[in-house]
């Protein structure tokens, strides 16, 4: 006999999600190892905005939504570029998981939000954010017997016969009808990010924003049963200066986005979602142009212009597109200031005639009142016309999740590199490829994912245990 039913590794909101969901669907002894000291990952720091359709908070905001809808948004959106049939279960169960939250405690905001570039709000805003659904997802897993032990970092599975039989922790065995993998992204391993996502890695400035546990051990562990890794080089990028390592998710409505040719090509206020592919398309950099005037104005509003706004979030000036900030790395050459559009254009190698004739059009869109290029919302429209002229370079920088990981099926088997469930084995969460595509569909695809498909795992380990 096991020692216990079912493990789980990694208390983020997958694995604590399985973990209760293991109980829940009658495994009575269900052990959580976490390596850290802390429980919660990445899960705690993030928004925990959760994706989700057809919910009775949309329908108490007049919202009509089916998972369906979510399902056809997902797959044209990434293009079918996703494991059809793990995107089924995670959209057809992504509002019931919501819910099941509620259920459990979390509260939720009224406003729901648009994500990405879907039809429909279905963005699910935890009041208390992330640390909030990690603190009910806790509490109900200590409340119902499941243990958790923190750090215990796994670094072995145990194998018999092509089974997962257990983990163990240096020389410490534990021994388990099934285990459940939920060990988080490996965002936070520089190798890990060369290796599997060289495009945030590429642009020279990058770096992570989540736990320090997201180093992708599973990675390495799962080599013992020929687990089989896909979506390489996907995660989610956000644009960024080369100003410091603090963390915008957006960028100010009012700045203007140039490539390197000098011709604005983007709505600047998209989704960060979509802004990803888009400067992928431009080779990963940009430069953000605007004049004296917008930066005086958007210094002394005090609050950052941001399209998207998110309920519960504290307005606060940005952190980075403000006077002071600009002033001191112009100091550092990380600015670059002219009087004219002839300097700005050579200091940062743009063609000089493409930059004027984006600003004038810029300045044709700004009288006129709307944005019959890119359609960004006119209250963001700022002139550029007052001297001095600014141009910041951007990449998409900063790596907030990772999505290359483990394959699996839709009920949360792992599968090796011949395409078969490796038995006793399953996963959810960051650490899972193929359910996360090309685009993000959000704020809310990851958190939606980690629950849902965290139960799912859950669900499924505990009948393999019976
Ligand atoms: C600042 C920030 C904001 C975000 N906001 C949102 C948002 O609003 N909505 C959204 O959808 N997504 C958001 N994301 C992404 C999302 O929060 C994460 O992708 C998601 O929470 C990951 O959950 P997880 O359970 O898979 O992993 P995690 O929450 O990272 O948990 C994994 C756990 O496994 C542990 N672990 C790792 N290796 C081992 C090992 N060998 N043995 C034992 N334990 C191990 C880790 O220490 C960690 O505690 C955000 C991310 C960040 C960083």
């Amino acid at each position: 006999m096991s020692d216990v039913d079912v493990v789980v590794i990694g208390s983020g909101a997958a694995g604590l999600s399985a973990a209760l969901a293991a109980r829940q669907a009658g495994a009575e002894r269900v052990l959580v190892a976490e390596s850290e000291a802390i429980v919660g990952g990445s899960s705690r720091l993030s928004g925990g905005l959760m994706m989700g359709a057809g919910t009775r908070y949309q329908e108490a905001a007049g919202v009509v939504d089916t998972w369906q809808e979510l399902f056809h948004d997902y797959m044209t959106l990434n293009q079918w570029q996703v494991e059809p049939a793990v995107v089924e279960r995670l959209t057809q169960r992504a509002g019931a998981s919501v819910e099941w939250l509620g259920d459990l405690g979390v509260d939720f905001y009224e406003q729901l939000v648009f994500g990405g570039d879907e039809t429909k709000p279905r963005v699910h805003c935890p009041i208390g954010r992330g640390q909030a659904v990690v603190d009910v997802l806790y509490r109900h897993c200590r409340e119902s017997g499941v243990d958790v032990a923190l750090g215990q970092r796994v670094d072995r599975l145990l194998v018999d016969d092509g089974a997962v039989v257990g983990v163990a922790v240096g020389g410490d065995e534990i021994t388990a009808d099934s285990v459940v993998i939920a060990t988080g992204g490996f965002g936070a391993s520089d190798d890990k990010r060369r290796d599997l996502f060289p495009s945030v890695f590429d642009t020279g400035w990058s770096y992570y924003i989540g736990a320090d546990g997201s180093r992708g051990d599973a990675l390495d562990f799962t080599r013992a049963v020929d687990a089989q890794v896909t979506g390489h080089d996907r995660g989610l990028r956000l644009l960024h200066t080369d100003f410091d390592r603090m963390y915008e998710a957006y960028l100010p409505g009012w700045l203007v986005l140039v490539n390197r040719e000098g011709r604005r090509f983007c709505n600047e206020t998209a989704p960060y979602g979509i802004m990803d592919g888009l400067l992928k398309a431009q080779g990963d950099v940009a430069f953000a142009i605007f004049d004296h005037t917008a930066l005086i104005d958007a210094t002394a509003l005090g609050v950052a212009r941001y399209k998207q706004s998110i309920p519960g979030s504290t307005k606060k000036q940005s952190p980075h597109w403000n006077m002071e900030i600009i002033d001191m790395m112009l100091a550092e050459g990380k600015v670059h200031r002219s009087d004219s559009f002839d300097g700005l254009a050579d200091a940062i190698d743009v063609p000089v005639d493409h930059l004027r004739a984006t600003v004038d059009r810029v300045n044709e869109l700004v009288a006129l009142q709307e944005d019959v290029d890119y359609l960004k919302d006119p209250t963001f429209l700022e002139p550029i016309s007052t001297a001095p002229f600014y141009a910041v370079e951007v990449r998409p920088a900063t790596c907030c999740f990772t999505a290359c990981g483990l394959r699996i099926t839709r009920d949360a088997e792992v599968l090796d590199e011949a395409g078969r469930p490796v038995r006793g084995l399953y996963a959810a969460g960051e650490v899972t490829g193929g359910v996360i595509g090309p685009r993000y569909v959000g704020s809310g695809n990851s958190y939606g994912n980690c629950v849902t498909m965290g139960r799912v795992a859950g669900q499924s380990a505990a009948a393999h245990a019976r």
